[in-house]
């Protein structure tokens, strides 16, 4: 291929539009045939209107995991949380029963976007990534505590589906069987249960703008996300068929449900009475009425009709984070210095001792990794020059360098 100089003499024209060379910007030549850049361009754009509307068709083929087979994936990857795996696997696998339906179905099946309430760092974000792995449509994690209503500082609620819009390439009718992943929800509810009369810009405005989303309906979404502006061309995408799952923390909701319960969580002789509830594990009962105290608005709470929890992890738990998941970090430090030939073991004591320092701080599972990074950073930094093909991580070494720094004092 090459492309010539305008000249009025030549003669070669674009095989496509038939327009000489001196008429057209570049002229793409080839064996026997030439392509001016309009028309490859236009031919770029049917190539990918071909390509859309192929993954689309194949979307509608696509085998799907039966709820019990997406668990047994997630189990792979997450420690524990078997009710939340439950909940998104059913609320996954109707998702593709839902969007592979054909027109001509005998009863609409409608969405069943769902809710998950867990304390930071228990997982949510993991379970929505993980899941993604095995979808076949397009997957966005969103992040509520940037939005806020039109006309504020901060991002408009449709730039939630230009990051759909981009995961799917562009593929409006693929980003419209999609799954969004909203988290930090709690973060738009309204700060207090009686509707404010002053404006509250994070708040109700937000999650009116958002119900639009969850409920269904054409929304005009900016290509590039963040704030509308007048100039830009906007791309009409139906929400219909969107499933969405909202994670959040909800810190405090458990006063609320303990009050629901009628159960006072420093009387015990109330909680006596309510032998039956599990006081150390409130969010278990979790419910829409308490999702209305905390300050979410009915019709947002109805467009969520499952609400599932996350259980709090425990020692047991974060020891098997530790080591068990498929990309558990230890195996990631083992996989990495195996690159540098270097055998990499951790005696059973240190793993026991990270544990209890990430509770000790009250890291949570976030903090082991970075109690592991500061374990390891010296042997990182040193042994690809040592001529060393072993590297044993004692007790005692373990706690020389976690004494050595002050960063997770501070916290
Ligand atoms: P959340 O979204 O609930 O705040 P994340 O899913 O972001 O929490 O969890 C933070 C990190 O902690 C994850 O990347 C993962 O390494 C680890 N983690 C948390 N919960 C689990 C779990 N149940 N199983 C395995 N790893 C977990």
């Amino acid at each position: 291929m090459a492309t010539n100089n305008k000249s009025p003499h030549h003669s070669a024209r674009c095989s496509f539009c038939q327009r000489p060379e001196y008429e057209v910007n570049m002229l793409i030549h080839g064996e026997h045939a030439a392509i001016c850049d309009e028309c490859s361009i236009r031919a770029m754009d049917y190539v990918k209107e071909l390509q859309h509307s192929k993954s689309v068709a194949r979307l509608s083929q696509a085998t799907v995991l039966k709820p019990q087979e997406i668990k047994a994936f997630l189990d792979q990857y997450v420690i524990g949380q078997d009710e939340a795996k439950k909940f998104l696997s059913v609320a996954v696998y109707n998702h593709y029963k839902r969007i592979q339906l054909p027109k001509e179905k005998k009863i609409d099946i409608e969405k069943s976007n769902i809710l998950l309430v867990g304390e930071t760092g228990t997982g949510k974000t993991l379970l929505a990534s993980t899941i993604a792995r095995i979808l076949h449509v397009p997957f966005a994690i969103v992040d509520a505590t940037v939005l806020t209503e039109a006309g504020y500082v901060g991002e408009d609620v449709e730039s939630i589906l230009s990051r759909l819009l981009q995961a799917a390439d562009g593929n409006v009718p693929l980003a419209e069987k999609g799954i969004v992943f909203i988290d930090e929800l709690d973060k738009i509810s309204r700060k207090s249960d009686n509707p404010s009369i002053t404006r509250d810009v994070s708040g109700e405005g937000v999650q009116q703008a958002m119900l639009k989303l969850l409920e269904g309906s054409v929304v005009n979404v900016p290509p590039q996300g963040g704030r509308k502006h007048p100039e830009q061309k906007m791309i009409p995408v139906d929400t219909k068929n969107i499933l969405f799952i909202c994670g959040g923390a909800f810190e405090g909701i458990e006063r609320i449900i303990a009050q629901r319960l009628n159960t006072n969580m420093i009387g015990y002789g109330s909680v006596q009475k309510h032998a039956h509830i599990d006081r150390n594990n409130l969010l278990q009962y979790i419910g829409p009425a308490d999702m209305r105290k905390y300050g979410l608005i009915p019709e947002i709470i109805g467009r969520l009709p499952i609400i599932t929890y996350l259980e709090p992890l425990d020692r047991k738990a974060l020891r098997a984070i530790l080591t068990e998941p498929k990309n558990a970090i230890i195996k990631q430090y083992i996989y990495l210095f195996s690159l540098d030939g270097i055998e990499l073991t951790f005696d059973n004591d240190v793993l026991e001792y990270i544990v209890d320092k990430a509770i000790e701080y009250k890291l949570g599972a976030r903090g082991l990794r970075s109690i592991c990074e500061i374990i390891i950073i010296d042997a990182m930094y040193d042994l690809p020059s040592d001529k060393k093909t072993s590297f044993r991580v004692t007790k005692e070494y373990a706690e020389m360098k976690l004494q050595s720094t002050e960063k997770l004092k501070a916290s």
